[in-house]
């Protein structure tokens, strides 16, 4: 069967092109970009997308899915509902579940799973260690073999640097990055945000830059020893940001990513105790938003990545000392940040970029172009809609994001998955 998005301009920063094109998709493959206008034969679906951008379809790094386990939170089929709906075709999903996904059983149920949900394609990554614990190695060949893309104890930062050595030998020999959730867990202990004038104005104990700093330092030190790919989660601070890089300028086998929180808000937003403002790393303050936004802008980050993290109302609504961690950001990211490019602090085709084909190259997946042949992810937008993020437009089971009730700019209209629309917004 043939289809066909008409009138849309595409933008594939993979080929650099962005020019009102006809996509033809046939067999779940992009087919043919023709010019507007140009007669094509047998198509039995037309997809009217005047107005609007096609673009690649986007593709998340770092998204807790929950399940196994934690199913009050988000299961496999609420989380690709949640990231169809916010334009995301391929996310990589964590692996602090519970179990842990530490064993071959865990990915084939994760797999088996997002089959079933047949939205957003789901590409799991395993534990380094064996229950997130930082001591022995997972059995990381057989992971890779059962489709694992590759290696974090996200939530946790293995702290133990010959752990670390060895976890980067073993996945560069299957050619996959550790993704490291870079926090010197003994420099953070368990305070609750960023270390500064408001931790100190509202009493709580703060997480120093430092904590991240000196980790991504170490991390790249090792990366560098090794010779392999490592991978930095939700980079927050200047320093981080610095040391990276340096790294690249050496030659350093780094990629990063940053989430839409950090290049959105910082330390001062949690207001007067706003749990929905609690994430870790913590928000910082205004110079790592801007060395964030800097680093976006001139290459230094890879990647926008949500590190979507849903939680139920129960876990949240406490203590902000006593608060689960994170946000929901699948169905938000897209639009924060395209306020980045009405801003001017990154053009299109570099927003278009940072959320498909450059996630991809840190992670070989086999997506994020739409030149001929491709597999035909693909998400529709209209630049110019603007609308309020309010609860019943979340379709993740939780509702846990400081962004409610915000105005928004741009919005996705359509999500295509092999050529099949998986998400459509009227
Ligand atoms: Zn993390
Ligand atoms: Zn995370």
């Amino acid at each position: 069967m043939r289809t066909l998005i008409a009138k849309s301009r595409v933008i594939d920063p993979a080929s650099g092109l962005d020019e009102p094109r006809d996509i033809l998709i046939e067999d779940g493959r992009i087919l043919d970009l023709v010019r507007p206008g140009e007669k094509v034969a047998d198509v039995a679906e037309r997809i009217d997308a005047k107005g609007c951008i096609a673009t690649p379809g986007f593709v998340d790094l770092h998204v807790h899915l929950r399940e196994p386990g934690y199913e009050q939170k988000e299961t496999i089929a609420t989380g690709c509902m949640a990231a169809v709906s916010g334009g995301f075709t391929s996310v990589c999903s964590m692996a602090n579940t519970n179990p842990v996904n530490d064993h071959s059983s865990v990915t084939a149920l994760i797999l088996a799973k997002a089959k079933e949900a047949d939205l957003a394609r789901v590409y799991p990554m395993a534990a380094v260690t064996k229950g997130l614990a930082g001591e022995s190695l997972t059995e990381m060949g057989e992971l890779y073999e059962h489709g694992v893309i590759g290696f974090t104890d996200d939530g946790r930062c293995v702290m133990n640097a010959a752990v670390m050595r060895n976890a980067l030998v073993y996945a560069n020999s299957f050619g996959v990055p550790v993704s490291v959730h870079a926090i010197d867990e003994h420099l953070a202990g368990d305070a609750p945000m960023n270390s500064g004038f408001h931790s100190m104005r509202l009493g709580l104990r703060g997480v120093p830059a430092a904590a991240e700093d000196t980790m991504v330092a170490r991390d790249v030190v090792l990366s560098a020893l090794t010779g392999a790919r490592l991978h930095i989660q939700h980079i927050s601070t200047k320093g981080a940001i610095e040391i990276v890089r340096m790294a690249k300028a050496r030659g350093v086998p780094v990629t990063c990513e940053a989430a839409p929180h950090h290049f959105m808000l910082i330390d001062e937003d949690v207001g007067e105790y706003d749990t929905n403002f609690k994430m870790a790393p913590p928000l910082r303050g205004v110079d790592d938003r801007e060395a964030v936004r800097e680093a976006l802008a001139d290459g230094t980050i890879d990647a926008i990545a949500t590190d979507h993290a849903p939680h139920e109302k129960l876990v949240k609504d406490c203590e902000f000392e006593k608060a689960a961690n994170g946000i929901i950001g699948l169905e938000t990211a897209f639009s924060l940040t395209w306020e980045l490019v009405e801003a001017g602090v990154i053009s299109e085709m570099r927003a278009i970029e940072l959320l498909t084909v450059a996630p991809c190259k840190a992670f070989n997946l086999p997506h994020g172009t739409l030149t001929k042949g491709a597999l035909a992810d693909i998400t529709i937008f209209d630049p110019k809609a603007t609308y309020t993020f309010t609860t019943d437009r979340i379709y993740s089971l939780s509702k846990n994001s400081p962004f409610i009730g915000r105005a928004m700019k741009a919005d996705v209209k359509r999500t295509l998955v092999g050529g099949r629309t998986v998400f459509a917004r009227d």
